[in-house]
């Protein structure tokens, strides 16, 4: 393997680029924005993705700028809580913690694990084109660029995917999600997140590091209705009016021109992610909900094993048919779970949302370890 082009300087392609170079395969990325990393919010790296920073000499980095999570709670609007999880035994259980970080510092550090020249910068990728010998990369510029094998890491709508499988469609979550980042440590647990669950409606809280606190929102919406930037506090502020302390306060504390607001899509799993030279990789290949906070987590198992792929096969055929092989059963899954826990979670019906309280309140917290188990049990 001579080069390697990624499209895409998102968590997935940094993570490749970094996982590429180590494995001393030369790798250039090219990225639409002037800027790597400047989403306002943060993220949850569950032990899978920690197993895998780790083999990549990443991790100490990500859990000192980072705060380990202990505990997980669900709880009611009200603040009642209906269920724990513990995230901190996985720690013992799975050998790796579970990190809540700024996206901000992980991309950071994936970006401090590769040389200055790897990423190219407002470079928008227009398609390719692919023959025998090499892939061509084509620019929004004029520019082009060839390499033996490109991976499209150009997130939810994927260039890359709408020319290797246009078969595949994003299809609407059915809610909207505001996200912001707000400084009153003082009010939130350290090393405890909660997600709090109305009709209709959540509100999660992740307590990072430096004082700083991630939250999340969701609430029912047709799509394309999401608010510009100036009315979104104030809706915030309304929907979740006598929710439980934090989360008005929270609210209050976000600067208003800071909180981002993204309607939820994903793709229903499909086969056939690489075509010749070419495949997918992150939410180009595999894109989920959030409602496990495995999206990024993901991309970084995915960065490895194709990493590894290129390195262990004679031939880039069977590289891209192993990767996929590896990949596809684990990441449909999960995209499938978060897609069926997102719906219930979003459920708006009185009753309903009564029985599912009781029975969330009723499952006993190692039946929800186990399952948290399941999902972050991640061995490579
Ligand atoms: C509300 C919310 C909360 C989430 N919480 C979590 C969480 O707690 N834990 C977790 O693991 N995941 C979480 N996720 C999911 C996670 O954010 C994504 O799965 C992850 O960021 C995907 O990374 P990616 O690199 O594949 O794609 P992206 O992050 O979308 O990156 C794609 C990159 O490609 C660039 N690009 C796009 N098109 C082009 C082009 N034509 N040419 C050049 N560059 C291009 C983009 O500018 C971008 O930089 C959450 C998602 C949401 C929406």
């Amino acid at each position: 393997m001579q080069k390697v082009i990624i499209v895409g300087a998102g968590i997935g392609g940094l993570g490749t680029a970094v996982a590429l170079h180590q494995a001393g395969i030369p790798v250039t990325v090219y990225e639409q924005a002037e800027a790597i990393g400047q989403v306002g919010a943060g993220l949850t790296l569950w032990s899978n993705a920690l197993r895998v920073l780790r083999r990549l000499g990443l991790a100490e980095a990500v859990i000192e700028a980072g705060a380990v999570i202990e505990e997980a709670q669900i709880r009611q609007a009200n603040g009642r809580i209906l269920s724990r999880s513990y995230p901190g035994q996985l720690a013992q259980q799975l050998g790796e913690p579970t990190v809540a970080i700024h996206r901000a510092d992980l991309h950071r550090i994936l970006l401090a694990a590769l040389p200055p020249d790897v990423v190219q910068l407002g470079a928008a990728c227009t398609g390719f084109s692919q023959d025998e010998q090499q892939v061509t990369v084509t620019f929004a510029d004029g520019r082009s660029a060839q390499a033996d094998c490109l991976i499209g890491a150009d997130g939810l709508n994927s260039v890359i995917r709408q020319q290797i499988a246009p078969q595949a469609k994003t299809r609407y979550a059915g809610y909207t999600a505001w996200r912001g980042v707000a400084a009153v440590e003082s009010r939130v647990a350290r090393g405890q997140t909660f997600e709090a669950w109305g009709h209709g409606a959540r509100f999660g809280v992740v307590p990072l590091s430096n004082q700083l606190v991630y939250w999340f929102a969701t609430a029912n919406i047709p799509p394309g209705q999401r608010q510009e930037a100036n009315s979104r506090k104030e809706t915030l502020l309304r929907q979740f009016k006598g929710w439980h302390d934090p989360i008005p306060h929270l609210l209050q504390t976000t600067p208003a021109e800071a909180i981002l607001n993204h309607d939820l899509y994903d793709v229903p799993p499909f086969t056939g992610w690489s075509r010749g030279r070419v495949t997918l990789l992150g939410d180009a290949a595999h894109p989920t909900t959030p409602n496990l906070g495995q999206g990024a987590c993901m991309a970084i198992e995915s960065a490895y094993i194709l990493a590894d792929c290129l390195k262990e096969h004679a031939s880039l055929a069977e590289a891209l048919r192993a990767y996929e092989a590896q990949r596809r059963p684990r990441t449909a899954v999960i995209t499938q779970q978060s897609w069926q826990i997102g719906r219930i979670a979003q459920w708006q019906n009185r009753f309903a949302c009564w029985l599912r309280d009781g029975l969330l309140n009723a499952a006993p917290d190692h039946l929800l370890q186990k399952r948290l188990v399941q999902t972050t049990n991640f061995m490579i």
